[in-house]
């Protein structure tokens, strides 16, 4: 795996889906953030748009953080979630294949991991995926990116906090 210059928290692939041209997504234009406790779990998902310096044309990424703690500190949800400074250190990345499939996601994909007072935050990644919202009618069109985001947010969460409850 090649070096990324990026800010971990942007570490999503940052090769353009449309043009694949590497390495040349853009900081983030727009992002949108849910945040909710599920099953015993804090979750943080995250869409953001960035641009391709090559080709002009949007992109999105999505980002999941799942950490095994409904009570996290204020501390952390300020550092961990709502800042978008880069962290170092106590994070390991590996691919997970979690052995099921939800359509239209792949089989496997990036998690970050951060070891944090509260317990482990696993940060999953998706994307980028071409924003072509542009190829579709206005009308409804401008919700596409969400609702995709959200379809993969809330399947994955719904897996991933039903391994910890089967878990315990
Ligand atoms: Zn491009």
């Amino acid at each position: 795996m090649s070096q990324k210059r990026e800010p971990e928290y942007y570490s999503g692939d940052g090769d353009c889906p449309h043009c694949h041209a590497i390495d040349a997504l853009e900081y983030p234009v727009d992002k949108g953030v849910v945040h909710w406790v599920v099953d015993g779990c804090t979750v943080h998902g995250v869409l953001d748009f960035r641009r391709c310096e090559a080709c002009r044309q949007s992109s999105y990424c999505v980002a999941l953080d799942i950490i095994r703690n409904p009570n996290v500190s204020d501390e952390l949800t300020q550092e961990y979630f709502w800042s978008n400074k880069p962290r170092q250190g106590h994070t390991t990345v590996s691919t997970i294949s979690p052995g099921w499939k939800i359509r239209g996601l792949p089989t496997e994909w990036r998690v970050y991991q951060t070891e944090t007072l509260d317990g482990v935050i696993e940060r999953h990644f998706f994307g980028p995926f071409p924003d072509d919202r542009k190829l579709w009618s206005p009308s409804d069109s401008s919700k596409e990116p969400w609702k995709h985001a959200l379809r993969i947010i809330c399947r994955v969460t719904k897996r991933l906090t039903r391994r910890t409850r089967r878990g315990h």
